[in-house]
């Protein structure tokens, strides 16, 4: 085994949503709705796990868990998260259409990738209905990985690897050395690793900057600078291979790492 097979992409802030800037806000709003008040720190934390346990980590984060108690009388409860998870899924699916823009470069580059035979998937910390219109509205815009897994898919999501250890069996890919996870959060690094691939993060795009397109263009240069060097060591922190600023700047760090499969080198 000494070339790449398969390449699996994050969704939203890797290949489609700019910024990651649906989920915050639907999650903002789910908590607003409940009487917490959540900063955007709060949300993006954890950011790239399951929904549900997206939700439950942040009620128990110290200040929203004890604003909690304050409004509705007692810590938060199991049942507590079934419900606002329950309350979340339409506030999701709303904000995810305008959301849904592929990010620039993606289709392009994806395209130059299958052409050189990789195979591209795709995982998400998304529910399989939320991720379904990312699919379809992709598509249109020329990015549509073969397969695409949620957590619900394999019972369970970020960290852990089944979503990629499925997709490895589903795609026939012969060693997980062979295949590269690529994603904007510490939680989809923590992923690929668990799965034994090589991990790329993306620096711009994603979760860690937190900016749309437009709100990272208007930075001065040097905010930009220090924005992107501090998203780029939280990825690295976690622990992965390479860090670029987005998806449109991968094939030359894929390129590296053929290079070190050529010499007997493994994640
Ligand atoms: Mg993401």
């Amino acid at each position: 085994m000494s070339t790449l097979q398969a390449v699996v992409f994050d969704w939203a802030g890797t290949t489609v949503d700019h910024g990651s800037l649906a989920p915050v806000r639907a999650m903002t709003e789910l908590f607003s709705r409940n009487g917490v008040s959540v900063s955007k720190h709060d949300v993006r934390r954890d950011m790239g796990i399951y929904k549900r346990d997206h939700i439950r980590r942040i009620l128990q984060l110290p200040n929203v868990e004890s604003q909690w108690s304050d409004v509705h009388g007692a810590a938060p409860s199991g049942e507590d998260i079934d419900r606002l998870f329950a309350e979340f899924i339409p506030l999701q699916l709303e904000v995810l259409a305008p959301h849904s823009q592929v990010i620039s470069g993606v289709a392009e580059t994806v395209q130059r990738l299958r052409n050189r035979g990789l195979r591209i998937a795709g995982t998400t910390g998304y529910t399989r209905g939320m991720m379904d219109i990312l699919i379809q509205s992709a598509a249109k815009e020329g990015y549509a990985p073969e397969i695409s897994l949620c957590p619900e898919d394999v019972g369970g999501g970020r960290p852990y690897p089944w979503m990629c250890q499925k997709i490895a069996i589903d795609l026939r890919v012969r060693a997980s050395a062979a295949m590269v996870k690529v994603g904007d959060t510490p939680s989809d690094i923590e992923e690929g690793l668990s799965a034994g691939m090589w991990t790329v993060g993306v620096s711009a795009t994603g979760n860690e900057a937190g900016l749309s397109h437009e709100e990272l263009n208007l930075l001065a240069k040097h905010e930009r600078k220090l924005l992107l060097e501090a998203a780029a060591d939280r990825l690295e922190l976690a622990g992965a291979h390479y860090v670029v600023t987005s998806v449109a700047e991968i094939e030359p760090v894929l390129e590296r790492i053929e290079a070190k499969l050529a010499t007997g080198k493994r994640p």
